[in-house]
């Protein structure tokens, strides 16, 4: 996904950033490019575009929320009974079982190549 910015002509209306698909498609905007908006706008962009609850809390099969926790880090929060950190906003792949992981980092590395 990319992170896009439409400007605005109105200096009352605050600047519009979205998460964009590679092939260009992304559903609504944010106007805070904070790991918490950025991940809002992706999270924003997978529901909107592909229909689909992204990232879910594999332990209670629901999908997590970005949330600002109070020392200023962004991070994955699922709100399944009391609610628990899933991980920071980035580390997603952290939370993924072995074997999906390790599929996923063979995946980048071959596009580094
Ligand atoms: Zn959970």
């Amino acid at each position: 996904m990319r992170l896009m910015c439409t400007p605005s002509d109105d200096e009352d209306i605050p600047d519009q950033y979205h998460a964009a698909l590679p092939d260009d498609r992304w559903h609504d905007s944010v106007q805070d490019p904070d790991a918490a908006g950025v991940a809002e706008a992706a999270q924003e962009t997978v529901l909107g575009v592909l229909w689909q609850v992204w990232p879910v809390c594999l332990e209670h099969r629901t999908g997590v929320h970005a949330h600002a926790g109070a020392d200023e880090r962004a991070v994955w929060w699922c709100r399944a009974g009391e609610g628990h950190v899933l991980c920071e906003v980035g580390e997603l792949a952290q939370t993924l079982p072995g074997r999906q992981r390790r599929a996923l980092r063979r995946k980048e590395r071959r596009r580094e190549r």
